[in-house]
């Protein structure tokens, strides 16, 4: 006999999309269980200040906002857990089933899946040091870029990411340089051309960042190098973005669930948070690569909450 732990509602990441999903869940009594995952928080506990989430007129920082969320999710009676998911199996939709990472078995009605996505680094052990002091290396220009106003950045990337985030920084910055490693960008046409035609976006083509440069403030500048002639030179900035794309947590469910060819859950219905697997909704960024805000996430989050409580309801729980 199993001896699986029997729950309601198993919600995966505790981000913006896991933490409002409980919020919902549990109002609902659905009696949620949040496993938080390797980045308790998510995302966001590696963001300084957060002032673009409604409701927050003086801002708040991240961990600060997750700490919050956190609470407000423990109000309302989730069990938010310390540890994570590291094996589901989803092969029958009546038996949902999952493990921790030190071998607990739970059978749940519903899954929740919110284990968001990591942003790359190039990972330089420089870029590391000011990421992790806080002192102006960034992977996010709509949440970091306003803190750079008036100052000069830099951004790595040559995708449409990079391109949107260079073109948002250039209406903020003095100037963006912008390094793209090869001799093209990997970006659609259309974005590519917006950022070649901005007058204060400077692309150095064939340039790769060798030392990330700052001081006890923070970041100062750049070290570059063209991988063509192999010229190197600084280039001063206070801010160094980096776009090089994003990895959505997704591995342990890809047996089971439709995922696309970059590892981002596919929807089963536009407009909900259905996967392919009847009780398997998914909120956040591990099925978001285009907005990827905090408050997006959270909004799918209540979508997800909802959608398992009507799942609940129409099988008569
Ligand atoms: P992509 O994977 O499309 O691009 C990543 C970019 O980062 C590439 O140009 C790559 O360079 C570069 N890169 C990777 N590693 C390094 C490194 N170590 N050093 C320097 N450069 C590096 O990621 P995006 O996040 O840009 O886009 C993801 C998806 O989301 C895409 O499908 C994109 O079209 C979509 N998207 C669409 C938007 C829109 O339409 N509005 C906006 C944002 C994203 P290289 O080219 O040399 O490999």
């Amino acid at each position: 006999m199993s001896n699986a732990e029997n729950i309601k509602c198993l919600i995966i990441g505790s981000g913006p999309a896991g933490y409002t999903a409980a919020i919902y869940a549990a109002r609902a009594e659905m009696k949620p269980v949040l496993y938080q995952g390797m980045q308790p928080g998510g995302q966001l506990t590696t963001t300084n200040e957060v002032e673009n989430f409604p409701g927050y007129p003086e801002g708040i920082s991240g961990p600060e906002m997750m700490v919050q969320l956190e609470a407000q999710a423990k109000r309302f009676e989730t069990d938010v857990r310390y540890g994570f998911i590291t094996k589901v199996d989803f092969s029958d939709a009546n038996n949902l089933l999952a493990w921790t990472e030190d071998g607990h078995e739970i059978k749940a009605d519903t899954v929740i899946i919110s284990t968001g996505a990591s942003a790359k680094y190039l990972g330089l052990p420089s870029e590391q040091k000011y990421l992790e002091m806080g002192g102006g290396v960034s992977a996010c220009a709509v949440c970091d870029g306003f803190f750079y106003r008036g100052q000069e950045t830099i951004i790595v990337g040559a995708g449409d990411s990079a391109c949107e985030e260079a073109h948002y920084l250039s209406k903020l910055c003095t100037k963006v340089t912008m390094l793209v490693r090869k001799d093209d960008f990997r970006a659609s046409k259309i974005m590519a051309d917006r950022v070649k035609n901005t007058p204060n976006i400077e692309i150095l083509f064939n340039t790769e960042t060798l030392e990330v440069l700052g001081d006890d403030q923070g970041v100062t500048g750049a070290l570059v190098k063209n991988n063509q002639t192999g010229e190197e030179k600084t280039i001063p900035a206070t801010g160094f973005f980096v776009a090089i794309g994003h990895k959505p947590n997704t591995d342990i469910f890809k047996d089971y669930i439709d995922l696309d060819e970059t590892g981002y859950i596919k929807y089963a219905k536009p407009g909900t948070s259905l996967t392919n697997v009847p009780g398997v909704f998914v909120a956040g960024d591990a099925a978001d690569k285009n907005y990827r805000q905090a408050i997006t996430a959270a909004g799918t989050g209540c979508m997800a909450a909802l959608d398992a409580e009507r799942y609940l309801a129409a099988k008569g729980h």
